[in-house]
């Protein structure tokens, strides 16, 4: 069994022993285990010049070993899920089925990586035959591919200890792509990043891959994280958090001498706008759904409906009431560390004292346990008070009441770049949808239809990303095989013989990938 020492991965090495910050557990409010040592700069530079030196190797890797390679990870996962879940329900204080969820989730996601990169199409193989007879010029011979980026930087998540950490979809789809990672480890669950991390070089050294595939440090952000993302091998990074610490990593990315691209993913008030007929017969409903929704992991979820557009009447009064006392029924529960506690506990004392904010249902804090709350303004208020436009991250919506359909379009088009917009509407509701669709879609990376937007699906078509500040590139996602592209880019080969063309753009197609030959999309298999 894997023992928790407290120290970083570096490759097969392990750090140095130190004393830097334990564990904590926020139900118990106790720190436990080991103390974990941050990582020394000498340390993050010998991660960095492994991964360096593994580039090439991961980046030469055949399909198969790199398909084999995400597999193993997936299953060390499930081999351990018992301790991973002792350590990660204790660390975050969230509940076993839950972790057991994210652990699916996180083992789906590898498998999903390593069919694709077993399929091979990810690679958006192109080819186009010359024509020597062209006039006035003979046409060349292109052909191109996505090739890896090279050393990639993960920055883990508090709230998905498992999906969004150190073996999760970014460090997933990087390595899908052929790229080293190197993991800063998120502060409120150190344990769980450790044990995952020596699931990870367990494969990485079954698979017989270089060292430098995978290293894991544990440190602070404004240290260790910008060393890693200011270092000129480094080539991309991955980052799910606060919007301050997203923009500080894409401030120091685009500082560098040759700027990287950062894909942070920083949060979203994720709209959400009911229209009078879906009150008409489903106002109960909805209510729980919606109570649901905004507690789930007790509001720490990017996707949480953060704000409610409806209009003011009768009929939301009475949904109103319902969701009040839906959330009312919910019991309060830790949260997933003490800075998230502190920060959502000052956030909400904020957001009351507006003069603009009325406290509809409220379940208070008592010995660190969290509550929902249920907030509501005017939509001519929330147009005059721009701080009402930032997550509050927790189990908390605010309601906003508007004066008609032309206030509610006016509220949609002040809003910020969204995860995602939901909009619940009857069948009387059509007119106005189709206003309102296309608005909502200028600013969000994903539209549900009488839905929740919370729960999402790993999966080809998924979107999670939004315009700015959603994420910090509204054009990639971070959940999904899509994601896999952010690690790569496009590489071109002019008239290049068969035999010094890689595999995937020989003219006889040895791996039957799907290509666009001379613009039609094909598999022309091999003989
Ligand atoms: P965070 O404070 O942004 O931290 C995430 C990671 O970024 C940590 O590893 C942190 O390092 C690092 N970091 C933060 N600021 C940095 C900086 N200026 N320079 C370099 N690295 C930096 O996020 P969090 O700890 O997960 O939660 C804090 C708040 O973020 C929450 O209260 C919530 O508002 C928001 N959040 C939003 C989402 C979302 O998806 N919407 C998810 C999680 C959190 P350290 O080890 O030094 O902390």
């Amino acid at each position: 069994m894997n023992s928790i020492m407290g120290v970083s991965l570096i490759g097969f090495a392990r750090g140095q022993v130190g004393g830097g910050a334990r564990p904590y557990d926020p139900n118990k409010r106790e720190f436990f285990g080991p103390e974990f040592t941050w990582a020394r700069p000498e340390e993050v530079s010998s991660a960095i010049q492994k991964a360096k030196d593994a580039a090439p190797v991961l980046a030469a890797l055949g399909h198969k070993p790199k398909s084999d390679f995400l597999q193993l990870i997936a299953k060390g996962i499930e081999d351990n899920s018992a301790r991973i879940i002792e350590l990660a329900t204790r660390e975050t204080a969230l509940p076993a089925g839950r972790i057991q969820g994210e652990i699916g989730r996180t083992t789906g996601q590898l498998r999903l990586f390593a069919k694709l990169v077993e399929e091979g199409w990810w690679r958006d193989v192109r080819v186009d035959h010359a024509d020597p007879t062209r006039k006035p010029v003979p046409k060349p011979d292109v052909r191109s591919m996505l090739v890896p980026l090279g050393p990639v930087a993960v920055f883990s998540s508090s709230n998905f200890p498992l999906a969004f950490s150190v073996a999760g979809g970014d460090t997933a789809s990087a390595f899908a792509a052929g790229c080293p990672v190197i993991v800063k480890a998120h502060q409120g669950h150190l344990a769980t990043s450790e044990l995952v991390g020596t699931l990870i070089v367990d494969a990485v050294r079954q698979s017989g891959l270089p060292e430098g595939t995978f290293s894991l440090l544990f440190g602070p952000g404004r240290t260790v994280g910008i060393d890693l993302v200011t270092h000129p091998a480094i080539q991309a990074v991955g980052f799910t958090g606060s919007r301050s610490g997203g923009r500080a990593l894409m401030d120091a990315a685009a500082a560098r001498k040759q700027p990287i691209p950062v894909y942070a993913e920083m949060g979203s008030i994720n709209p959400m706008v009911i229209l009078p007929g879906a009150l008409v017969d489903r106002s109960q409903s909805l209510a729980v759904g919606l109570a649901g929704s905004v507690t789930l992991g007790n509001g720490q979820f990017c996707t949480n409906p953060g704000l409610i557009i409806l209009e003011a009447g009768s009929q939301s009064d009475i949904f109103l009431q319902q969701l009040g006392s839906e959330l009312a029924k919910v019991i309060p529960a830790a949260m997933l560390t003490e800075s998230i506690c502190h920060e959502f506990i000052a956030g909400l004392a904020k957001f009351t004292e507006l003069p603009e904010i009325k406290v509809h249902t409220r379940v208070d804090v008592t010995n660190g346990q969290v509550g929902p709350t249920l907030l509501t303004t005017s939509g001519q208020d929330f147009l005059g008070q721009p701080a009402l436009l930032e997550e509050l991250f927790g189990p908390t919506t605010i309601a906003v009441l508007c004066n008609g359909i032309e206030e509610i379009i006016e509220v949609v088009k002040a809003l910020d770049g969204q995860l995602t917009g939901t909009i619940h509407a009857g069948p009387e509701d059509n007119p106005q949808i189709k206003i309102l669709y296309p608005i909502l879609a200028g600013k969000v990376g994903r539209l549900v239809h009488n839905g929740f937007p919370t729960g999402v699906e790993v999966c080809h078509a998924m979107n999670h990303g939004g315009p700015y500040p959603a994420s910090a590139d509204g054009r990639s996602t971070s959940v999904g095989t899509r994601a896999i592209t952010r690690f790569t880019r496009p590489m071109c080969w002019q008239n290049f013989p068969e035999c010094l063309l890689p595999e995937e753009l020989k003219e006889s197609n040895p791996l039957g990938l799907f290509r666009l030959v001379n613009g039609t999309w094909n598999k022309d298999l091999p003989e």
